[in-house]
């Protein structure tokens, strides 16, 4: 059976794992509320030790401790409701309250609620499969998976994620794509079954599912092929992408942490040409202080190792709460105060990581990129912060890069019509083609039924991208890109052609993205 989905790029076989299914309609015959204290038991065994690892799950933890929790479980055990569908019905109880509730705090952690209840459906299900049991070379087959899985699953031991909901551009894709596993997501997977062989083609999107041995023949010769050209590719990782007409193009990497920043330098990285520091905030119950994102930020940029490293402020907001900030429910999130508009209204969180990056500039080569920057104003607005922290550092006697280079991420449709205007007040660009796409085409990038539209290699994006380069360059002001287009080899010829000066790409892509750049 071949089934057709949105897919990255690579190929991949191997055994299918299907994240934990939901039998809502079992009839359950036992004792239920028993049942459901078992389950919850199991659940803070393993939050407890979660929590140990890593912070964010310290919330759901509180979460699942919270009476209310309990107590609207069980008085729906009440009314005769099966374990799972009394989980159900307390979790859309509590979700429903959260929304009403004019508390952003607690609205924002309906997520939370989700996740931890999700976790008790599972053990409920008697389903014991967990992330643990993962076995090397598997495929992933889920509905979804959360920010949450991709956190507490090896991803080594993943060989391609297969997935129901999500676009080329969401968080699974993008962490996907950071450790080269091939992911296809939109898959109607109703057919697919635990350990059934999958092949997985994220270049045509296509997923086989218990291949014949045609299929399965052709598909080893192509990996054997692709192993072997990534063998001679990889090997010249370190060697300087230079064009045929001996342009030196450099190619960084996309980063959310260190180790992914250790991980790109092995890969061959010319340095990190967008780090996203939202993960920094949003695995924490608090806002970091400027100490700890300090520390941060000086160890990501000792680990480029004198190369340069974009440290992108903050790109929160809309769709991507943080739970310990007050944030107005939007009606429209993906247009609303995300981005630098976030950061020019909280100040009190901007500047603290403002000095942090100045502070880290002490270290090493490193350069601030503001995102979703709209107009001249907010840039301005976001350069007058910058010049406050760098006084009341130099009052305090600390050290940083009076230099240090500011630019700004290009992804919505007013930065490239006022580029030029842009241009003449910052250093560089970099254009995000995963926002861009979605705003010059009004097609969401995470919605699934308008992925027909979102596509960067559309005429719209690309004059986008045309204009914006040459904007920039009339006014001597470089361009890379950061979004998945610049990622992908098939744009890289064009992208050459129109003039783009850096590349930053996933990781496990740079050595093949040097490549197409050097033929
Ligand atoms: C982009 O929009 O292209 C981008 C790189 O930013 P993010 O994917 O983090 O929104
Ligand atoms: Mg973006």
């Amino acid at each position: 059976m071949t089934i057709k989905g949105i897919g990255t790029r690579g190929l991949a076989a191997g055994r299918a794992f299907m994240k934990a299914e939901m039998h809502m309609d079992v009839i359950f015959c036992g004792d239920a509320t028993a049942a459901f204290r078992e389950a919850f038991e199991a659940v803070h065994e393993d939050l407890e030790r979660l929590a140990e690892q890593e912070e964010v799950f310290s919330a759901h933890l509180e979460m699942l401790d919270d009476p209310m929790l309990s107590e609207s479980v069980e008085a729906f055990l009440e009314e005769d409701m099966t374990p799972v569908a009394a989980v159900e019905a307390a979790c859309e109880q509590i979700c429903g309250m959260f929304a009403e509730i004019d508390d952003e705090y607690l609205r924002a952690r309906v997520d939370d609620v989700r996740d931890v209840c999700r976790r008790l459906e599972r053990k409920l299900c008697g389903d014991i499969r967990t992330w643990d049991e993962v076995e090397p070379g598997s495929v992933i087959v889920a509905d979804e998976l959360l920010p949450s899985d991709t956190a507490e699953l090896d991803l080594s031991n993943v060989s391609a994620i297969v997935t129901r909901k999500g676009s080329r551009t969401s968080h699974v894709c993008i962490i996907a794509g950071n450790h080269g596993i091939p992911a296809v997501v939109g898959v109607e997977i109703d057919g697919i079954h635990q350990g059934d062989i999958i092949l997985v083609d994220a270049y045509s999107g296509e997923v086989v599912v218990n291949p014949s041995l045609p299929q399965m023949k052709e598909f080893e010769a192509r990996l054997d092929a692709e192993e072997a050209s990534s063998g001679d590719v990889y090997g010249r990782r370190f060697d300087p992408a230079v064009t045929s007409e001996g342009k030196f193009v450099p190619v960084l990497a996309n980063a959310g942490n260190l180790d992914e920043i250790v991980c790109a330098m092995e890969a061959g990285a010319d340095g990190i040409g967008l780090f996203r520091t939202e993960f920094v905030f949003m695995l924490s119950n608090q806002l970091p202080s400027e100490l700890i994102q300090f520390e941060i930020y000086r160890d990501a940029v000792l680990a480029c190792k004198g190369k340069p490293l974009t440290i992108r402020t903050l790109d929160v907001g809309g769709d991507k709460p943080l739970a310990y900030i007050e944030m107005p429910k939007e009606e429209n999130p993906f247009l609303g105060l995300r981005g630098i508009r976030f950061c020019l209204s909280h100040p009190e969180v901007f500047c603290p990581q403002l000095r942090a990056i100045l502070r880290a500039s002490a270290y090493g080569k490193l350069r601030v990129m503001f995102p979703m920057v709209d107009t001249v104003g907010e840039l301005s607005q976001a350069i007058a912060y910058l010049e406050e922290c760098k006084s009341q550092l130099r009052e305090e006697g600390l050290a940083f890069d009076p230099d240090i280079e500011v630019g700004i991420m290009v992804e919505t449709p007013s930065a490239v019509i006022m580029a030029d205007k842009l241009a003449q007040n910052c250093s560089f660009f970099s254009i995000g083609t995963n926002d861009l796409t979605q705003y010059v085409m009004a097609a969401d990038r995470g919605n699934a039924s308008v992925s027909y539209l979102y596509d960067a290699l559309s005429q719209p994006v690309v004059r986008a991208v045309a204009m914006t380069i040459d904007a920039a360059h009339r006014e001597g002001v470089r361009v890379a890109m950061c979004g998945e287009m610049a990622s992908d080899p098939a744009a890289t010829e064009l992208l050459l052609g129109l003039g783009l000066d850096a590349f930053s790409v996933a990781a496990p892509q740079v050595a093949s993205v040097k490549e197409k750049i050097r033929k």
